[in-house]
């Protein structure tokens, strides 16, 4: 037998080093549920979901910190381990305080009722106490209703190990337990920088985009739409959420070549501009005093026409480009060829620039 063959559920699989059962699992296409585990961050192992059975072992294990083993024997779908992953779920679904996750409605599902939905459980046998935990704090971005968490600390670990930047931390025990910030204060005063990366790794409706849910009352399906964010060069992946033509919200794309699922405070809330009544649609001329809209064809040649005569009275030394970092390579590339070619000025510059 090569170095890197295990079995899983009757077949010989190959691994590479390093790799978890649950990781082989997941590219054979094997359903292994999970609610702590997020491909990005480390492995944690708290909510105990991906159990599974090893030969030789009296216990099942955890999948996501079980590391593959040459000739290790692993059983991911007996009707023991579904018993047990399905009353896990309907445990933790028990403790949220009712059914209706903002998130479900603006984002189409969380993980949590995607699982309830596979075991076909609901909240209501364990049905007691609910953690009434703090719902949320003066931030403008972030819902915060950790009467929802379930306290897989995803939100804290992509922070730390993904943002670094350790805004969060997990508190208390028990019904008291929570995520808090240092010294219990506001989001808006601690150290987040409000990339909203919390809000995409958490499996339930604990965390989610409050622009979003403020948008609930606009009727229809959430349609979602791949695209580029046009705030800066850098160009995150993201995903357009609309209701009825309008834009109610951006998600991160998970797979996305340069973000891969994080974005800045601009590109995950400041979408609104979007549908604002004071965006500029047409060109606009000051005639008389008023701004006036117009052509383009009109714009254009006003345009051309005030340069030329620019130059003609001041010199070329009185242009000087500044290009948008919103700007494509290609557009900063034709305005510095207008600036060195057509103005015969070298003062180009772009506000991407440090
Ligand atoms: S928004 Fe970003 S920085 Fe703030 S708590 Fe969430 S992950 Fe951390
Ligand atoms: S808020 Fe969400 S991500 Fe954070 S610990 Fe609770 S359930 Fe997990």
């Amino acid at each position: 037998m090569s170095d890197s063959v295990m079995n899983l559920d009757g077949q010989e699989v190959s691994f590479e080093k390093g790799e978890t059962v649950l990781e082989v699992a997941r590219r054979q296409g094997t359903f292994v549920p999970t609610l702590c585990w997020d491909e990005r961050l480390d492995p944690y192992g708290s909510c105990r979901l991906c159990v599974v059975e090893v030969e030789g072992r009296r216990m099942p294990a955890s999948s996501c910190t079980l590391h593959a083993e040459k000739g290790m024997v692993v059983r991911t779908g007996s009707e023991k381990l579904r018993r047990m992953q399905s009353t896990l779920v309907e445990m933790v679904l028990s403790e949220n305080p009712d059914d209706e996750c903002p998130r479900c409605r603006d984002l189409g599902s969380c993980e949590l009722h995607d699982l309830a939905t596979e075991f076909k459980v609901g909240r209501d046998r364990f049905l007691g106490a609910t953690s009434n935990a703090s719902k949320d704090d003066s931030n403008p971005f972030l819902l915060r209703d950790y009467d929802r968490c379930i306290s897989c600390y995803r939100c804290v670990r992509i922070c730390d190990e993904v943002e670094a930047d350790h805004a969060i931390t997990m508190t208390g025990r028990g019904w008291n337990k929570g995520i808090a910030t240092a010294f219990d204060g506001l989001l808006m005063g601690s150290e987040c920088t409000l990339c909203g990366q919390c809000i995409y790794t958490c499996p339930t409706g604990a965390l989610a985009d409050k622009k979003m849910v403020n948008q609930g009352s606009i009727p229809g399906e959430v349609e979602v739409t791949r695209s580029v964010c046009p705030y800066c060069g850098t160009g995150c992946s993201i995903n357009l959420h609309s209701r009825d033509g309008k834009m109610i919200g951006v998600t991160p794309v998970l797979d996305g070549p340069v973000n891969a699922g994080a974005l800045c405070v601009k590109g995950q809330f400041g979408f609104d501009f979007v549908n604002s009544d004071d965006r500029l649609t047409k060109p606009l001329i000051r005639k008389q005093g008023e701004l006036t809209a117009v052509g383009w064809d009109e714009a254009l040649e006003y345009t051309a026409n005030r340069l030329k005569s620019i130059r003609a009275d001041h010199g070329r030394k009185a242009f000087y480009a500044i290009a948008s970092g919103r700007a494509p390579g290609e557009g900063a590339y034709m305005l510095q060829k207008f600036t060195r070619a057509v103005m015969n000025s070298n003062q180009v510059d772009n506000c991407s620039r440090g």
